[in-house]
């Protein structure tokens, strides 16, 4: 088994509505499926009130000695700035969340987020491809150094399908630029289960770059945690 699916970067808990297990069934999911590492993550929104609690919580945890624990919020990039939809004031690192996933929910342009739709459109009406990967490149990176030492990227362009592009559209000069400013910003990298995203040359770039890439399942159900297919695919073309 390749090292890296001994851990679970990126699993959901009850404190993110669309989820349905709790902290502790996750944990006992990740001990029974031999997991060394977990990331406890939930979905915040700039007007978050719960992540104290969640922190609390977590700290709260009784965890089998071989699992660490760590802990997590979901975040989507708002704009090709790289600012962050994170509540104000949220401590990183020790006593608060060790770490902020920086997701790609939505397309970061230079005035906002845009819905797939709504890129979808602009694409149709004239907008180079390039342009719209630049911003999502751009803004990733900006929001890693943000949180420079905190940040993990969150399915690595799992926007690209959505908006009828795929990572193809990356050019490799742009591709190595993306994975060495997230070395710098020393982001954790997630290679993905539920959107199987990034593919093995965004993966090779990363590995080349000194960035640390980390399996995640993205699972909002405990009996999905750790369970991995799709990225054991994506890890064995990287060998190729
Ligand atoms: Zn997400
Ligand atoms: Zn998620």
């Amino acid at each position: 088994m390749h090292e890296l699916l001994r851990g679970d970067w990126h699993v959901h808990s009850t404190f993110s509505d669309d989820a349905v297990s709790s902290l502790e069934e996750n944990v006992a999911a990740a001990a029974a499926a031999g997991l060394t590492a977990l990331r406890c993550v939930d979905h915040v929104r700039a007007s978050t009130t719960w992540v104290p609690e969640l922190v609390a919580a977590i700290d709260a945890l009784q965890v089998p000695e071989v699992l660490a624990v760590r802990s997590g919020i979901e975040a989507k990039i708002l704009d090709v700035d790289g600012r962050i939809d994170m509540p104000p004031g949220v401590v990183l690192g020790a006593g608060g969340i060790d770490a902020v996933l920086l997701a790609d929910h939505q397309v970061p342009s230079p005035d906002g987020p845009w819905s797939p739709r709504a890129t979808i459109e602009a694409l149709q009406g004239g907008l180079p491809p390039r342009t719209v990967v630049d911003w999502i490149l751009e803004a990733t990176t900006r929001a890693a150094h943000r949180v420079a030492g905190h940040g993990q990227i969150a399915h690595p362009f799992s926007i690209l399908p959505k908006i009828g592009l795929d990572e193809d559209a990356i050019d490799d000069e742009r591709l190595v630029w993306w994975a060495e400013e997230l070395a710098t910003a020393a982001a954790l990298v997630e290679v993905n289960e539920k959107w199987a995203c990034p593919g093995p040359r965004a993966l090779r770039a990363l590995t080349a770059a000194g960035a640390r890439v980390v399996a995640s399942t993205d699972s909002h159900v405990a009996s999905d945690v750790g369970r991995y297919d799709r990225v054991v695919g994506l890890l064995q073309g990287v060998r190729r």
